[in-house]
Formats: structure tokens, sequence, C-alpha cells
């Protein structure tokens, strides 16, 4: 069964947003696109392209090659998940490392940067049944979305599961830093001028710090069945 309309998932840093956004996704046979890695994917390229030092962008130099920047994704029929492909290179794993965490904010405020994946973004969207998740899907991708979600857990919790995640991968990094990351995030993306990450006047907040993945996934199938049964 797919949906006949789309839905936005918003929130902070390392709050499970893709975690809920690939249950639906496999539930209800949707199109999941992960907005964040289209961010980490830009930032990448800056990263390997002398672009960015000191959290500082060349933004001339950015610009001058923003129109070479191609983002796609393509399905992994063995993991079953979507991977996010720059310039034709399969970029997924270094995408998600700490040192793309530490610079994608920055590049996430430009605006020229948000401009290009937000048409991007709207142009998946036209085709309908897609979970989207990221800062500013409610508020300015999608707000005619049927469904928007605001995800949040205190930051403690959120860090600690990062951190868990990255220490399994074998990532080098400790807990404080984790958590001094997702904070600083959290405090760019809130504060941005352009787009900044807040709750739509029509998303339903979820907040997951005491909430287990089951409880939260019934939760919302509740919500769509509503919408559904409208
Ligand atoms: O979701 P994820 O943590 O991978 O996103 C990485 C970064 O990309 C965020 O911290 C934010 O700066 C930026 N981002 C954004 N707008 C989105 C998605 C992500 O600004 N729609």
């Amino acid at each position: 069964m797919s949906l006949p309309f789309n839905i936005a998932i918003d929130g902070h840093s390392s709050c499970g947003k893709s975690t809920i956004s690939k249950a639906v996704a496999s539930k209800y046979s949707m199109r999941y696109i992960d907005t964040g890695a289209m961010y980490r994917a830009v930032t990448l390229f800056c990263m390997e392209n002398n672009m960015i030092s000191n959290k500082e962008v060349k933004l001339n130099l950015l610009l001058s090659e923003i129109d070479n920047i191609t983002i796609n994704f393509v399905f992994n029929a063995e993991t079953k998940l979507s991977e996010t492909i720059l310039n034709g290179k399969n970029v997924e794993q270094i995408i998600r490392g700490f040192k793309v965490s530490d610079n994608v904010s920055v590049v996430a405020q430009i605006q020229q940067v948000r401009e290009k994946l937000i048409t991007l973004q709207q142009e998946i969207g036209r085709q309908g049944n897609v979970v989207m998740d990221g800062r500013d899907i409610g508020t300015k991708v999608f707000p005619d979305a049927k469904l928007k979600l605001f995800v949040t857990a205190d930051a403690v919790i959120r860090a600690q599961r990062r951190y868990d995640e990255l220490n399994k991968k074998g990532e080098k990094v400790t807990f404080e830093q984790v958590l001094d990351n997702l904070t600083l995030r959290d405090d760019h993306d809130t504060t941005r001028k352009i787009n900044p990450l807040i709750q739509a006047d029509d998303a339903i907040l979820i907040n997951n710090s005491n909430l287990s993945i089951e409880k939260q996934n019934i939760l919302i199938d509740d919500l769509i069945t509503n919408i559904l049964g409208k």
C-alpha cells in the first residue's frame, strides 16, 4: 500500500528522524529522501576541493562550481537502503563521518546551496508518496504536506545514541566531542537566517527521549491511519 501524500519529518540532530522515515517508507512502500545526506554531500564536495578551512567556506569558489555538483540516490538491494551518490561516486559512508558533521552546518547556511537542494527536493516530491526528513521540510520544502512531524529528544540522550553508533563503526571520537557537535549544529540550525529549524505550526511534536522505537512506530501509524480515514 502506498500513500497518496508526502510526509515531512523535521527535528534536531540525531533525534531518530531517519529511523522513523525508514520504518514509514518500508511499511507504506514510500520513497525515503534524507535531505541531510544532500547537505553532507555538498559539504564533502567543498572539503575535497579545498573550499572550506576553519569552518569558513570560500564562497566565490563554491559558487563557481555549484552547477557541477550532482547528487543522486541509488537503492542498495542488499541493505535495502538508499545510498548517496556525489558526482557519480558512492559517498554514503564518508558523509556520515565526524569530519563532515563538523562542517555541514556552515555549508547548509549558504543561500545558493539551499536553493539548489530545495529545488531538487521539490522535484522529487512532485511524484508524491515520498517521506522526506531534514530541518525545513515542513516549513519550506513541502509546506502542504498532509503529515508533518517535528522530532526531538534530550541532547544528552541523542548524543549517547550517536556516540554508540559512531563507536560501532570504529570512529575515534569521544562522547564530549559528539555532544559538542550536536549542540553546536542545533544552535546553528535553529538560529541561521535562512530557513532555520523551527516547528511548523501544523507539525506534530514527538519527543522520543523516553519512547521506544516500537511505540513511536505505533504512534505514527495511528496518525497516518487517522489521515487516511478522513
Ligand atoms: O540530518 P543530518 O544530521 O544528517 O543533517 C546534517 C546537517 O545538514 C544539519 O545539521 C543541517 O545543518 C543540515 N540540514 C539542513 N536542512 C535540511 C537537512 C539538513 O540545513 N533539510
